[in-house]
């Protein structure tokens, strides 16, 4: 059993930060990815542009330099690998956390490292930073886990020629379908919302809404999926049963934390909400030494934590064990 003092559980740019923002204070904390660091960032669209800017996806004042206002996935792939290197940060990847047990306030971790073989720490702080990306919101219909059926959208290439239905009306859909009508796909959206909400960049909506004027998209709102084939996906709208012919679809449905993940650790979970709970000053959960970082915090609503805000959870968690003490 390796001995630690602070574990950070996920090495995406919150967990990052707050490493970073542990190191400022003098500790030297692990963090242990199941993958590689910024993985969510990793499995974005290919060609994926930020709607933050550069400087605010800075983390640890570590400058990030950028060709547009705006960058592009690979450069902030290039940002987070080089501050993760140049930081020191002590990062073990391709080793998932499996759980974790308390006893007498020490934390004991167990994990799997690829080759399968398991480890044991102990710790007498847990930082959890494992945002959502891993987990789609499944719309629990029949076909949906055909193998034309996607919930993540990462090139148009494939698509070039065929017909595409994208389900969703957020900027994950909207994204999709401009960049599937760019490459020669045949696209009808289905989305069950009435028109788009606000949280659709509002920057993408005059091209899309343009391509569905010209014919180019095929637009239906207030549209119920509820059935896909291998042909077709069958939805309701305005009581009616309605079907379009499709090769694939790109179910982009949004994202949401492992609840079961950090209940198992004793974290209570609010009903609605999805929120942990937690206390927002110090981002420390209902049991004391276990702290969230991220948008794990924002419970089922994704959208209310991101990169942007997400990344300053670290100097409050640091604050506070700095102010308590190991
Ligand atoms: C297409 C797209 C564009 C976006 N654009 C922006 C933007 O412009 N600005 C912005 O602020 N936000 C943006 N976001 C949101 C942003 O990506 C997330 O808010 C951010 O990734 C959250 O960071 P995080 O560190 O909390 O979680 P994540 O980045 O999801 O990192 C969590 C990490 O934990 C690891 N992990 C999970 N479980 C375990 C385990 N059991 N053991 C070990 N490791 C584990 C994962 O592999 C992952 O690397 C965008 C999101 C998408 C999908």
């Amino acid at each position: 059993m390796k001995k630690e003092t602070i574990i950070i559980i996920g090495a995406g740019p919150c967990g990052l930060a707050a490493g970073l923002a542990l190191q400022n204070k003098g500790y030297d904390p692990l963090l242990i990815e199941k993958n590689n660091v910024v993985h969510s960032i990793y499995q974005y669209p290919s060609h994926q542009t930020f709607f933050s800017s550069s400087e605010k996806l800075e983390i640890g004042g570590f400058p990030f330099p950028s060709i547009e206002r705006k960058p592009k996935r690979h450069e902030a792939l290039v940002y987070y690998r080089q501050v993760a290197n140049r930081s020191k940060l002590r990062i073990q990847s391709y080793e998932r956390v499996e759980d974790i047990v308390e006893e007498e306030s020490c934390f004991y971790v167990k994990t799997q490292k690829q080759t399968g073989a398991y480890k044991m720490y102990n710790a007498s702080k847990i930082i959890v930073a494992t945002g959502y990306y891993d987990n789609p919101n499944l719309m629990e219909i029949p076909g949906e886990n055909l193998p034309h059926v996607y919930h993540y959208f990462k090139e148009s290439h494939p698509f070039f020629q065929k017909k595409v239905t994208v389900i969703g009306g957020k900027n994950s859909a909207v994204d999709a379908t401009l960049a599937l009508e760019q490459a020669g796909a045949e696209v009808t959206v289905l989305y069950r919302g009435e028109e788009f909400t606000k949280e659709v960049k509002p920057w993408i909506l005059p091209d899309f809404h343009s391509l569905v004027r010209h014919g180019a998209v095929t637009m239906e709102y207030e549209a119920e999926v509820n059935r896909i084939t291998s042909s077709h996906v069958h939805y309701k709208k305005n009581g009616k049963e309605l079907a379009v012919e499709t090769d694939f679809v790109l179910a982009m449905t949004g994202y949401h934390p492992n609840h079961t993940f950090l209940q198992r650790m004793g974290v209570k979970i609010e009903g609605d909400t999805g929120l942990p709970i937690h206390n927002k000053e110090t981002m420390e959960s209902n049991v004391k030494g276990i702290y969230i970082a991220g948008v794990i915090a924002a419970g089922n609503d994704a959208n209310e934590i991101f990169i942007e805000n997400g990344r300053h959870h670290g100097e409050k968690i640091a604050a506070s064990i700095e102010s308590e003490g190991l």
